[in-house]
């Protein structure tokens, strides 16, 4: 390891921990959704690999404090995780995706974390030792934790300008700001994943080339609004609640909802440590298990003002709940003109969508994830995509435990892959033949 990255990895090992925010499981308290009108309490959770047979109850998982992770951080304050035996989970929130990866890298061992939340393609990417110092660390994909909640947010200096959902309006706009030598600039919080595809797909649908037309930058998620603020960024790729509070505070106006560029699109996953899935197979279902009854819980109507209550609070997102209500009941003003959207149906959606299971990770979507990275050249166009994904996506765990919590046969994908995907500038991905996608699309990186 250079001293440079080894100064990187120990420095963001060293800000993790101390930033790290615990909720420790409540060992030997019934959850209380076990606990129900007269009968009598349920018998304290099981003991360290005793009970419901996991082989062990204590797990670490890593969050970032986005709508993403909703799932992550309900099962285990409403005891879904403790309800399936996993008596000793602690949800941690991490300080950027950087910390995740280091501290997955670690291991809970080494004060570290054994799976998180993570944009897609990272558990790849880490799988590959593309992002851990060429150090291939094996990785599992497990469970989709949410659909929609992202978007494409643009400084108000923009307004009045085509920036739309088509912004293929802009286009002279944005070959003007360029021959200026003030090139439009677009951030992201991590490169190469979501967000950056996100953009990326947004701005080549208008006929605007992402590598050449405007600039993209990585930018540290605590310096996101600042940088908005003092006009140094014009666009930002991101997550719920961010669209919502860059309009509430009057910084910019949403161009696009991820929901918008791609109806029920797959967003992030939880993946995990592969050494720690195959060491602990029942206590990675039981997570699984906890996460999909944390879900179901999520998408119901009546629990949404919870969700936010919970989410607001001040060892998760510490924002105010009145922030999170909307975007969570599918509210948005876009601005700049735009139709305001009030829409259930376009909110973040965790168990269910308007193609089927979204917490199902279907391999057609890695597929997809990683056919965008060869667009780009993020990964060389000779990657070989199938074995990548048949040796990362564990959709077979995902059904196993589905089937042991009692999932209706119905909500339970007999598929592999969810088909053909449309976006909303026509484009059509057929899993089955990802360069013929390649193949369409009019500006990419790669030579197909
Ligand atoms: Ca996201």
């Amino acid at each position: 390891m250079s001293q440079l990255s080894r100064r990187r990895f120990l420095f963001s090992a060293g800000v993790s921990a101390v930033g790290a925010v615990a909720l420790k499981g409540c060992v030997g308290n019934p959850p209380s959704s076990t606990q129900t009108g007269s009968s009598p309490p349920a018998a304290p959770a099981v003991n360290v690999g005793g009970g419901q047979g996991v082989e062990t109850a204590t797990a670490r998982i890593g969050y970032i404090p986005i709508f993403e992770a909703t799932p992550l951080i309900i099962a285990q304050v409403k005891g879904f995780f403790a309800k399936y035996g996993m008596t000793d989970v602690q949800v941690l929130k991490q300080s950027s995706w950087g910390s995740a990866r280091d501290n997955l890298v670690i291991g809970a061992a080494g004060g570290g974390i054994d799976g998180s939340q993570f944009q897609m393609p990272m558990p790849y990417f880490i799988a590959s030792g593309k992002i851990t110092d060429n150090k291939p660390l094996p990785m599992y994909v497990l469970l989709q934790t949410s659909t929609h909640g992202n978007g494409i947010a643009i400084s108000d200096k923009h307004l009045g300008k085509g920036l739309n959902l088509d912004a293929s309006k802009a286009k002279g706009y944005i070959s003007e700001l360029k021959a200026k030598g003030t090139p439009f600039t677009a951030a992201y919080t991590f490169p190469a994943a979501n967000q950056e595809l996100w953009i990326r797909y947004w701005l080549a649908a208008a006929g605007i080339d992402p590598d050449n037309d405007v600039k993209l930058i990585t930018v540290p998620p605590a310096q996101t609004v600042a940088n908005m603020k003092t006009g140094t960024m014009d666009g930002f790729s991101t997550g719920d609640p961010w669209p919502y509070r860059i309009l509430a505070e009057k910084i910019g106006f949403m161009s696009a909802l991820t929901a918008q560029i791609w109806p029920n699109h797959p967003e992030e996953y939880f993946a995990m440590r592969a050494d720690w899935v195959d060491k602990n197979p029942k206590s990675t279902k039981a997570l699984l298990k906890g996460i999909m009854e944390a879900q179901q819980w999520c998408d119901d109507p009546k629990n949404r003002p919870e969700t936010a209550k919970i989410l607001a609070g001040r060892e998760f997102f510490n924002l105010a709940e009145d922030i999170l209500n909307p975007p969570l009941q599918g509210k948005y003003a876009m601005g700049d003109g735009q139709p305001t959207i009030d829409d259930a149906k376009m909110s973040p959606l965790f168990w269910k969508d308007g193609k089927g299971s979204v917490s199902y990770p279907y391999k057609s979507h890695d597929t997809w994830f990683l056919t965008e990275n060869i667009r780009w050249a993020m990964l060389p166009e000779d990657t070989d995509v199938k074995a990548l994904v048949d040796k990362t996506n564990r959709e077979d765990l995902w059904r196993e435990a589905a089937k042991e919590a009692g999932i209706a046969d119905a909500d339970i994908p007999k598929e592999t892959s969810r088909g053909v995907e449309k976006f909303f500038d026509g484009t059509t991905f057929d899993p089955s033949d990802p360069t013929a996608y390649l193949k369409s699309l009019k500006i990419k990186k790669v030579k197909v």
